[in-house]
């Protein structure tokens, strides 16, 4: 038999992360606070609304930019959330999670040769997309354990290729949020180097202690060269029904979309219309969900208090990171391997979030769980 020409075009890629300590979890019966997703369901009435629509027949493709309620829903929210107008039409596309319209988002606009800035630790998704475009990824660290972005670092590895800057706010791992400073300095720059943004802000809806999100559709000038992607998933702790969207210029919305319609052409029709009912009925939702993650990162960290972890408390989304250098010498994945093992916790290896990990030993803790999931996994840490 002749043997088969097999070049991998993503030589470096395992398994991710979040599905190997998932199955680590399930293997060794440990809590899982590696993977992000809830214990918890949905609201009830979101279910209700997406059952309604399955039973009602609309079980057929819908619009290959999403059905227009949910369209109309999300410019109403951005309109409400930024003071942004945007076009249902021509400004927003529904797309099968986030991880959809950030692909088909470096897909369509990163050539060979250009150059895409991301910041270390990166979500994983990024890179891979911008080497399939043979892109060339250019990745700048986040410094713990404040990890802001170092502006000028950035504003000095700008070159006549860089073609896009990847930003992520509220940001995973860390739980950092960027601030109305970091995004006049992204505006400048990105207008001065005509810079495309990615702007990855699935967790725009979990920021806590009254801060408020920095998202770029609140700034006209970002805007005008965002794409700006949030996740449904996120938002109503649903992430298994893998629907996000993305809201940027029509011309920007037209790239995405001559891509999207041959990744995945859509998403779920009855999952969509559900989605759309439910916002509309219930814009409750967005405003106490600052309130419901903040409470659940504060019975996590009151209870790993009495721990030897060190932390800051998490400024957004369902993460907080943890220094475990006072419990172990260990390199992060064997650490957060030995935990899953030995102590029944599963968490999040950080350096696999970056090109050159730092010399540091962190590991993510999910608390997007039950409150007495989160105080038997902390009580578990506590001992340690
Ligand atoms: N970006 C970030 C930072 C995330 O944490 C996630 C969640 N997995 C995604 C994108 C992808 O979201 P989705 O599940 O909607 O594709
Ligand atoms: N975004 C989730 C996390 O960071 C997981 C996403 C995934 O499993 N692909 O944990």
């Amino acid at each position: 038999m002749k043997p088969l020409r097999l070049d991998s075009k993503l030589p470096q890629v395992g398994t991710t992360i979040f599905t190997v300590m998932s199955q680590m979890a399930a293997e060794h019966g440990a809590i899982n606070l590696s993977q992000g997703f809830p214990d918890y369901d949905g609201p009830a009435a979101l279910k209700e609304a997406v059952k309604r629509h399955l039973d009602g027949g609309f079980n057929q493709y819908p619009p290959m930019a999403g059905v227009l309620p949910l369209r109309e829903a999300v410019a109403a929210k951005v309109l409400d959330c930024y003071g942004a107008r945007v076009s249902p039409e021509t400004e927003v596309t529904i797309t099968p999670g986030a991880t959809e319209a950030i692909y088909c988002a470096i897909t369509a606009i990163v050539r060979p040769g250009d150059e895409v800035i991301l910041f270390d630790p990166a979500y994983d998704s990024y890179e891979p997309a911008v080497t399939l475009a043979q892109g060339k990824p250019v990745r700048l660290p986040l410094a713990p354990p404040a990890y802001r972005i170092d502006w000028q670092r950035v504003a000095d590895s700008l070159t006549p290729r860089t073609r896009m800057i990847v930003v992520n706010s509220p940001h995973n791992p860390t739980g950092t949020v960027m601030s109305a400073e970091d995004l006049a300095t992204l505006a400048e720059l990105a207008e001065r180097h005509d810079l495309i943004v990615v702007s990855d802000e699935v967790y725009e809806h979990l920021v806590f202690d009254g801060r408020r999100h920095e998202s770029v559709l609140r700034y006209p000038a970002l805007a005008a060269r965002s794409f700006a992607v949030s996740s449904f998933g996120k938002t109503y702790h649903v992430t298994g029904w893998k629907t996000g969207y993305c809201v940027a210029p029509a011309a920007l919305t037209t790239e995405l979309r001559r891509v999207h319609q041959f990744v995945t052409f859509v998403g779920i029709t009855p999952i969509q219309l559900g989605l759309a009912e439910f916002m509309r009925a219930h814009p409750e939702h967005l405003r106490e969900l600052p309130a419901f993650y903040q409470a659940k990162r504060d019975v996590f960290n009151a209870a790993m208090a009495a721990s030897r972890f060190r932390f800051v408390p998490s400024a957004g989304t369902y993460f907080q990171l943890a220094d475990y250098g006072a419990i172990s010498d260990l390199p992060d994945r064997e650490f957060a391997a030995w935990l899953t093992r030995e102590v029944g916790v599963a968490a999040i290896p950080v350096s696999v979030f970056y090109e050159t990990p730092p010399d540091a030993r962190y590991v993510r803790f999910c608390f997007c769980k039950n409150d007495d999931t989160l105080r038997a996994a902390a009580a578990k840490l506590a001992a340690l």
